[in-house]
């Protein structure tokens, strides 16, 4: 989506080959009319396949899902990350590793929010190694749900995201492709 490439081209910043920060638009102040763009397109590629429910793991996804949720006419689920706790027998959980963070969290859903007839489209920020969208398809799948596919706004290729979810057999449609980064340096697949 060229709209979001040349935004990530103007006011992103790659701190190295692997870190790319867009505080000014999407992870700390939110850019509501780029990510309504995006939310449009996600919506267009989605349409007509049965989904019941958006859903994205909290917080950086949020924006981008609920505008998505908008323009489908679906609620919004958000996967909440939560430390350690006693087992609760209303929740599903998993543990993700976090590429920025390198620690380990816990992801819940709620079994009151899904269940086997949900279809369901998640939609993240960031595609890196696959770990935040794989433990969101794990909890679906859990509550027999089905995953209809993940929309991502930022894909880096370079990282094994893309090919961790094909293997659990899920489409993954990105906005914008980063092939290879560089401090000060972007290049995009397309
Ligand atoms: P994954 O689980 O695919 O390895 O990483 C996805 C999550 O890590 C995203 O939800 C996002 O919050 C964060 N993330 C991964 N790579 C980047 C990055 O280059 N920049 C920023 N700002 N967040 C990232």
């Amino acid at each position: 989506m060229k709209l979001l490439e040349d935004r990530i081209l103007k006011d992103g910043h790659a701190l190295n080959e692997s870190i790319l920060k867009v505080d000014t638009f999407i992870n700390h102040q939110v850019d509501p009319f780029l990510m309504q763009e995006c939310a449009k397109d996600f919506a267009e590629h989605f349409k007509g396949r049965g989904i019941t429910k958006i859903a994205t793991i909290e917080s950086s996804g949020i924006a981008p899902a609920l505008l998505t949720s908008i323009e489908m006419g679906l609620p919004l689920v958000i996967l909440k990350k939560q430390p350690s706790k006693v087992l609760n027998d209303n929740l599903y959980n998993t543990m993700v590793s976090s590429f920025t963070k390198g620690t380990n969290y816990e992801l819940t859903l709620s079994k009151k929010v899904v269940d086997e007839n949900d279809h369901v489209l998640i939609i993240d920020d960031f595609l890196a190694n696959g770990e935040a969208s794989s433990g969101a398809i794990r909890l679906f799948r859990m509550a027999h749900a089905t995953v209809e596919g993940v929309g991502i706004l930022i894909e880096k290729e370079f990282q094994p995201g893309r090919k961790k979810l094909g293997e659990e057999g899920i489409e993954v449609y990105s906005l914008a492709r980063i092939s290879s980064m560089s401090e000060g340096n972007i290049v995009f697949n397309s």
